[in-house]
Formats: C-alpha cells, sequence, structure tokens
C-alpha cells in the first residue's frame, strides 16, 4: 500500500499528527498495535486533561475519544491490532513500514513516517533496586492498567519509589479503592511529578513524601513482605546508619519513563543524551529527513495538552514535507546555559514566522527570566515566577529576528 505519510501509534501524538496531516492535504495511514486509539490515556481516568487543547477538563478517555472522533472521520486509513515490527528507507529514499495486522503482513511504502510510540517505564532492572524478587512489585503505570482497565487491585499495603506523575497519580487511586499508602519514596531532593500533581494526589491525601530518601533493599520470598528505606546524602550515596523498615506488600516503582525508539535503531539518527530520544529541528524531523518524531518517544512531556500539539505540527510538517519538502536552509543549531537541560529543537532554520521551544531546567528557580540571544542582541525575554525540574517550560519566538546563532539564557532575577 502507498502512501504520503505512514503515523506509528495511535496515542495523542499520533492521532494529533494524523489529523493534521489529513487536513494539510497528505494520504495517511496510521498503525497503530492496540485495539483501540487513544494510547495512555485509556488508562488515565482521572481528569486533568484538556484544559489547554480543549479549553475544558476532561478524563483521559474523554481526551482520547475527542481526538479520535476526529480522526476517524477523516480519510486517513486506519489499521488497529497492527503492530510495526519493522521501518526501513529504500535506495529511492521511499519509507517501508512492516506491521503485523489481523489481516496478515503489512507493507506501507510512504514518502515520510512520522513516529509515535510513545515511551516506556524503567523497570527494576532499571535502577539497579536491590534485594529480592517476590510477587508485588510493580510499574506504576502497570498497576495504572491493572486497577483502572481490569479491576483488579494490586495490593493493600503499599510504598512507592519515585515521585514521577504516574506515581503520585496512582498514591491517590489506590488510596481513594482503600488501599493504605505508607509513602512516595524520592532519591532527589525534588518531587520528580508536577507541582498541582503533588497538591492534589499527595498532600491533599496526606500521604507522606520522603525526598532525600530511597529503598536499599527489598524484603520477601513469594510476596513482598517490606523495604528498608535510607535516607541519601548529598553525594547520592545511602546513610545506612539511619536505614529503616517500612511492613508492606507491594512496591510501585516510578521511577522514569524512556522513549520507545527501539525501532529506529539501525538508522543511526542524530541522539539527545538527555532525553534519551533523538535530536530533532523545528519540523520534529530527525537527521534521517523522511522520519519526524513527536510526543513522549521525542521527550517525556507532562501534559498531554502539548503532546497532541507536537503530533499536529509533525504531521503539518510531514505533509509538508511528502509535497516537496520543508525549508532547510541556514542551519542553526540552539545552545544553551548550564540551567537549561535540553531543548526541543535543537536546531533551527532562518526565516519566518512563530517558533515554540519546550525545554527543561536542572532544578528550582524562583523569579527568572528566560533569554533567547542571538547576534549578540537579547530578542526575546519571558518572564516566569518559577521553573522547576519535574515541569516543561516553553517559549515562542519570532524567527525573522534570529541572526546566525540562537542561545537560551535563565537568569534569576
Ligand atoms: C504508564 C504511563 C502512565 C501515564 N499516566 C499518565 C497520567 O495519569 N496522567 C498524565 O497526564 N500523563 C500520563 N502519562 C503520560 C502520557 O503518556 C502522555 O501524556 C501521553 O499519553 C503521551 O502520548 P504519546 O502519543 O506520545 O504516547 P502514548 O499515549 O504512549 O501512545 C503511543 C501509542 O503508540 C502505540 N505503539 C507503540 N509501539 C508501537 C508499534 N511498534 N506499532 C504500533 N503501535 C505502537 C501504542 O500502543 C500507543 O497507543 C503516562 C505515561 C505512561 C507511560
Amino acid at each position: 500500500m502507498k502512501t504520503d505519510v505512514c503515523v506509528i501509534g495511535g496515542g495523542p501524538a499520533g492521532l494529533g499528527a494524523v489529523k493534521s496531516a489529513c487536513e494539510n492535504g497528505a494520504k495517511v495511514v496510521l498503525l497503530e498495535r492496540e485495539y483501540r486509539l487513544g494510547g495512555i490515556l485509556n488508562q488515565c481516568i482521572h481528569n486533568g486533561f484538556g484544559l489547554h487543547y480543549f479549553g475544558e477538563e476532561l478524563t483521559g478517555p474523554e481526551f482520547a475519544q475527542r481526538l479520535a472522533n476526529d480522526v476517524v472521520n477523516s480519510k486517513a486509513k486506519i489499521f488497529l491490532n497492527s503492530t510495526v515490527s519493522k521501518v526501513e528507507k529504500k535506495a529511492d529514499k521511499k519509507m517501508i513500514v512492516t506491521a503485523e495486522s489481523p489481516e496478515g503482513v503489512l507493507q506501507i511504502e510512504a514518502k515520510c513516517v512520522v513516529f509515535s510510540a510513545g515511551c516506556r517505564e524503567k523497570p527494576a532492572a532499571g535502577i539497579n533496586l536491590c534485594g529480592t524478587r517476590p510477587a508485588g512489585i510493580f510499574t506504576a503505570g502497570a498497576a495504572q492498567k491493572l486497577v483502572n482497565i481490569h479491576g483488579k487491585m494490586v495490593g493493600k499495603n503499599i510504598v512507592i519509589l519515585g515521585s514521577g506523575d504516574v506515581g503520585l497519580i496512582m498514591a491517590r487511586r489506590l488510596t481513594c479503592e482503600g488501599a493504605n499508602v505508607i509513602g512516595v519514596y524520592e532519591i532527589m531532593p525534588n518531587c520528580g511529578g508536577l507541582a498541582r500533581n503533588v497538591a492534589q494526589c499527595i498532600k491533599d491525601f496526606n500521604i507522606p513524601l520522603h525526598l532525600s530518601t530511597s529503598i536499599v533493599e527489598v524484603v520477601g520470598k513469594k510476596r513482598v513482605e517490606g523495604v528498608y528505606v535510607a535516607p541519601v546524602k548529598p553525594d547520592f550515596s545511602f546513610d545506612l546508619s539511619k536505614k529503616e523498615f517500612i511492613k508492606c506488600d507491594t512496591l510501585l516503582l516510578s521511577v522514569g519513563l524512556l522513549p520507545e525508539t527501539d525501532l529506529l535503531n539501525d538508522f543511526n539518527l542524530e541522539r539527545s543524551p538527555v532525553t534519551n530520544s533523538y535530536a530533532v529541528n523545528e519540523y520534529y524531523q530527525t537527521s534521517v529527513p523522511e522520519i519526524f518524531i513527536c510526543g513522549n518517544v521525542m521527550h517525556v512531556n507532562d501534559l498531554v495538552d502539548n503532546v497532541t500539539n507536537e503530533g499536529i505540527h509533525a504531521g503539518k510538517c510531514a505533509s509538508q514535507f511528502a509535497k516537496g519538502g520543508v525549508p532547510c536552509e541556514n542551519k542553526i543549531e540552539i545552545t544553551h546555559d548550564s540551567h537549561i537541560k535540553y531543548t526541543v529543537p535543537k536546531y533551527v532554520y532562518r526565516g519566518s514566522g512563530e517558533l515554540k521551544i519546550s525545554f527543561r531546567v536542572d532544578k528550582e528557580y524562583r523569579r527568572v527570566m528566560v533569554k533567547a540571544k542571538s547576534g549578540g542582541e537579547v530578542i526575546s525575554q519571558t518572564p516566569h515566577p518559577v521553573v522547576r525540574a519535574g515541569e516543561m517550560e516553553q517559549i515562542k519566538l519570532d524567527k525573522s529576528k534570529i541572526k546566525d546563532d540562537l542561545e537560551i539564557l535563565l537568569e534569576v532575577i
């Protein structure tokens, strides 16, 4: 089957990409491995989604349904239960995407690909968790799926390691389902999740949050019987003289999300070490021009509204690419100071129009000015009352002011 744009993954990023690629006149194929569209949103049954994108507060499935309706009503060809197993580029620059589907093996020939496969959770092995491996250890997202989709409770007395958003949300969810959430333990001195989740999921439910504290040993033969926790010193070693045993039957891990990039490994794309994904230009195009990425596979986002907008942008640019190309003269690398961990995009081109730059900072700063400098001049400055490591920030620039360089700086005022 031949198409202009092949979108891989039908979560909010992929749905946004399909919608905008169709609206911009491209022929689109969407491949999704699950039996329904929406991605992770389907298991996020709490509210708080859509305030920016739809201007109202929705649950995850409601948000997903609205996006899916647009896509189902578009001209895109949608294949569900279809897992992409290979992405290749032929000598004539056409992309070949292979998927295992109920109709057999599908081969899609596309002018370009939008890769929106989301992210996966770091498991116990990913953080060198010491101790035994009894039943009762779940990643927070697996627990979310069991409770919200399958209606199965994961335990009674629960300890959560890591203060990522999924862990905070599950602390509240499991409390509402009658579990005793003993505490959330975070190795860093600051919380990994959004301030709003700390307030609504932890403080409102009186769940203890222990910063600079981690689990040093899991105990239990058949089922988790408890964990040893210890304070973390500034050099990140554990103060074992103060280690303490916490009796529990379940341990949830919320220790980070990793972009699902494996299918693109063979392309040797330019990587972005901080995001664990690939460097992109302002079109969310990787170093192979036929491959666009967006959503959590590009960098882990906090808000699904931003994910959707990224998909919309990638879909629009991919359709433009399929129709003849995107302007790519006078490439400029965006640099930044040490307070900023990375920017998306990493590269821009001189021209006109608006440029949106997303970034994360290394720790919390209060009363800051985010400045963009080019040609020795400040071309934009945006005040922020507070910026936090756990929250993605965005600035918008007028591209016509960019000269031969672009630097993003964070100044405390
Ligand atoms: C476990 C988990 C729980 C989360 N819970 C929350 C929450 O409660 N609240 C919140 O605000 N945010 C939550 N998030 C963040 C959330 O992931 C994002 O806001 C958003 O869903 C990301 O959208 P996406 O489209 O990039 O990825 P996803 O929603 O993950 O969608 C990716 C899609 O790609 C498909 N896919 C992957 N590989 C293939 C393949 N090889 N072939 C075909 N299809 C494929 C997947 O099936 C999926 O449908 C959670 C994230 C995770 C990982």
